[in-house]
């Protein structure tokens, strides 16, 4: 998580998405006797608070919920898909080796070296913000 301070609770606490109240609770128990700041220095402290505030996110199913919403939302909010093709269906220009697909917004999506070893990629449009899954096989 790099924008604004959004926060991944779940790496604070050091557990999975899918852990359990319990797990949880092990791991927050277990932070926040290493961190506090009465027992450490106090530059410990952002940390503490950052454990303590995830701890209670997430403790509680309602806002556990309502938080796991909002982490994948801003987890896919950077990618904006206008579509899926195959390869095959993008235009060719083989005097510059480049495959071209439009976007509807006048803008290209240009795939430059097509000799790829994955099996899709995803490219953006010059203009928009849009993106292009393309399908290599
Ligand atoms: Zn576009």
């Amino acid at each position: 998580m790099d924008e604004n301070d959004f926060i991944d609770y779940y790496k604070v606490l050091e557990c999975n998405r899918t852990a359990s109240v319990e797990e949880l609770k092990r791991s927050y128990q277990r932070l926040i006797l290493t961190l506090h700041p009465d027992k450490n220095n106090t530059d410990l402290s952002d940390t503490f608070h950052q454990v303590q505030k995830a701890w209670t996110v997430l403790r509680d199913d309602d806002t556990r919920k309502q938080y796991d919403a909002e982490l994948s939302c801003r987890e896919h909010s950077d990618l904006l898909l206008y579509d899926t093709v195959a390869l095959k269906e993008m235009e060719y220009n083989d005097e510059d080796n480049v495959y071209t697909y439009n976007c509807r917004c006048g803008g290209t999506y240009l795939l430059e070296n097509c000799d790829t070893i994955l099996s899709q990629v995803i490219i953006g449009c010059n203009e928009c913000s849009f993106s292009i899954q393309v399908n290599m096989l």
